[in-house]
């Protein structure tokens, strides 16, 4: 497994160097790429039943290393607690297929921190696209959460980030390249160390 990056929803051109996120639909596989598949907090309802059974037979797929993005959106979306009922249902499903969650989160890590502490789940959650501060990004580590960095990322946040943790995605079009080039700019590595880090961390993450 050579994944450069841990989260986007573009098929990238060369097959299977992105974790690419589909919806709880078989139909949106496709053949030699690595995919996490998840109920986005936009896109809960009152009723998932459909899409979280869909989401259960997706885990069992070789193919479908993680559980995600699903989360918490204070600004878009229902409301919270039908979100909450839905992450839950999830971190179920996460834990019970042995596959680590990427997160969706808005304005709303305060809830992850204390869902972290109070489930305590063996898997693995990681917050995609990180762009709060060094101080929260400190207490989210401190509380067992990753998180992953985009284009848009702070650097001080990049830099208060352990090595060994350390994540990068497009989450679109963007170019992973130009990712790392702001990584390795904000680390002091070059491009190359950036990217081998970065991928040693992702196939940790999937294992
Ligand atoms: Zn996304």
């Amino acid at each position: 497994m050579r994944i450069k990056d841990i989260h986007t929803h573009t098929f990238p051109l060369e097959v299977g160097s992105a974790l690419v996120c589909i919806d709880c639909d078989e139909s949106l596989l496709r053949e030699g790429h690595w995919h996490s598949a998840g109920l986005h907090p936009w896109y809960v309802t009152d009723n998932n039943r459909s899409s979280l059974d869909a989401l259960e037979s997706l885990l069992a797929h070789p193919r479908v290393l993680a559980l995600g993005e699903c989360g918490f959106d204070r600004l878009r979306g229902p409301s919270m607690q039908l979100q909450e009922d839905a992450f839950l249902r999830q971190v179920e499903l996460s834990e019970k297929h042995c596959k680590p969650m990427i997160l969706h989160v808005v304005k709303d890590f305060d809830r992850v921190i204390r869902l972290r502490k109070t489930l305590k789940p063996k898997e693995k959650w990681l917050i995609h696209g990180f762009r709060g501060g060094a101080e929260q990004a400190r207490q989210l580590l401190a509380s067992g959460l990753l998180l992953s960095f985009g284009v848009h990322a702070n650097p001080d946040s990049v830099r208060s980030v352990p090595l060994e943790s350390l994540f990068a995605e497009t989450d679109s079009k963007t170019d992973i390249e130009a990712v790392f080039k702001s990584i390795s700019g904000i680390i002091g590595k070059n491009q190359s160390e950036t990217m081998e880090i970065i991928m040693a961390n992702i196939s940790d993450f999937l294992a």
